[in-house]
């Protein structure tokens, strides 16, 4: 029974890391190598979740061979390859530390920042630290252009909290963590979602490795998918193209229809031209308005569906028990600190 352990259920996980996997059996060992000296010399109770994303390769044989010797490491198996982001939101979902870094399989996120997050985010009291890249030099180009002009794009409808060039290496809170799980999303692009949470954040750099071994599991289509559901996830803006377009071509209809009388009236047509040619852009003109109109309205009913929370309570000095999901400040969650939530300085 992989979770079933008393002695892991009763000790309190204040560090968990969540790395998501697809085919990695190529820089598996790489990343135990790494990481787990890491989370050893850091000296706090912590748990390794890794989420193997319906890998048909080794990968799995190769995790169950590796918590034989590492108590810390817990799988979590998805039935079926669900996406990255997907993959994601099972391991916060299951995920049990105060704090919870999420970080890439192929140690293109170096693991040797997860102490700086975490000194970070209890130093300061922040909820999120994200790890922004400080160098993309080891990325193709295209892959830093594509980038480039989707973090633009993100920022424009995410708003200017997007920090730029922050992918999924990144800590989070207890209270962030739990902020993100009652979110009714279904398709989560977190890198916009943490960001409009508003939570306090600070940041680590880093500098963005190669891929150790295996290959990108993010080819073209899986990246135009990311930023679909980025777009839509975040403005209705895609549905009032019609709107527009049918505005503008109202405008041009009513200056061809100022030009078909005037050729009209001059005698210069032929006949049953004026009629038809007005017809037909007068037609269109209104379809797309409708069209529009009819894109308003689904964008309003998808907002409405979408029902995401629009505050998320701090402390509430009513409250006779402070309530988990609400609101641990981060620092309540370590050992020593009071377990009375204190408003933060
Ligand atoms: N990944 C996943 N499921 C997928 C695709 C990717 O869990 O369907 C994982 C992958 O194993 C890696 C992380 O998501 O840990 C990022 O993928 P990758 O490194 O291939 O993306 P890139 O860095 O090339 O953008
Ligand atoms: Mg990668």
């Amino acid at each position: 029974m992989p979770e079933g352990r008393d002695a892991e259920r009763h000790t309190p996980v204040v560090l968990s890391v969540v790395i998501p996997m697809f085919n990695e059996e190529d820089v598996l060992p790489a990343l135990v190598t790494r990481l787990r000296p890491v989370l050893t010399e850091l000296g706090v109770p912590h748990e390794v979740v890794a989420v193997d994303d319906g890998s048909g390769d080794r990968t799995a044989e190769l995790l169950d061979a590796f918590r034989l010797g590492w108590p810390e490491l817990r799988v979590v198996a998805l039935r079926r390859n669900s996406g990255h982001q997907a993959a994601l939101t099972a391991g916060l979902d299951r995920a049990r530390g105060a704090y919870v870094v999420s970080l890439d399989a192929d140690l293109q996120d170096p693991p040797e920042k997860i102490p700086d997050m975490l000194a970070l985010a209890r130093a300061e009291g922040l909820d999120i630290v994200y790890g922004v890249r400080a160098d993309r030099s080891s990325d193709s180009g295209f892959k830093r252009w594509s980038a480039g002009v989707y973090y633009r794009l993100m920022r424009r409808l995410a708003g200017p909290s997007v920090p730029a060039q922050a992918g999924d290496f990144r800590l989070l809170s207890r209270a962030a963590v739990e902020a993100l799980k009652a979110l009714p999303d279904q398709q989560r692009v977190y890198r916009l979602l943490v960001p409009w949470l508003g939570f306090p954040s600070g940041q680590v750099t880093y500098e963005r490795a190669p891929r150790t071994a295996g290959r990108t599991k993010y080819p073209l289509g899986r990246m135009i998918r990311l930023a679909v559901d980025s777009v839509t996830g975040f403005s209705a803006a895609p549905l009032r193209i019609a709107t527009w377009l049918g505005a503008g071509a109202f405008v041009v209809c009513l200056g061809l229809l100022v030009y078909t009388l005037t050729a009209f009236a001059l005698g210069r047509t032929v006949p049953g031209w004026t009629s038809l040619f007005t017809g037909i852009v007068f037609i269109g003109a209104v379809q797309l308005v409708c069209v529009g109109l009819l894109g308003e309205y689904v964008g309003r009913i998808y907002t409405a569906v979408q029902n995401r929370p629009t505050y998320f309570v701090r402390h509430d000095t009513a409250a006779t028990a402070p309530d988990p999901a609400s609101d641990p400040a981060p620092a309540d969650a370590d050992d020593d600190a009071p377990s009375v939530p204190l408003p933060r300085a």
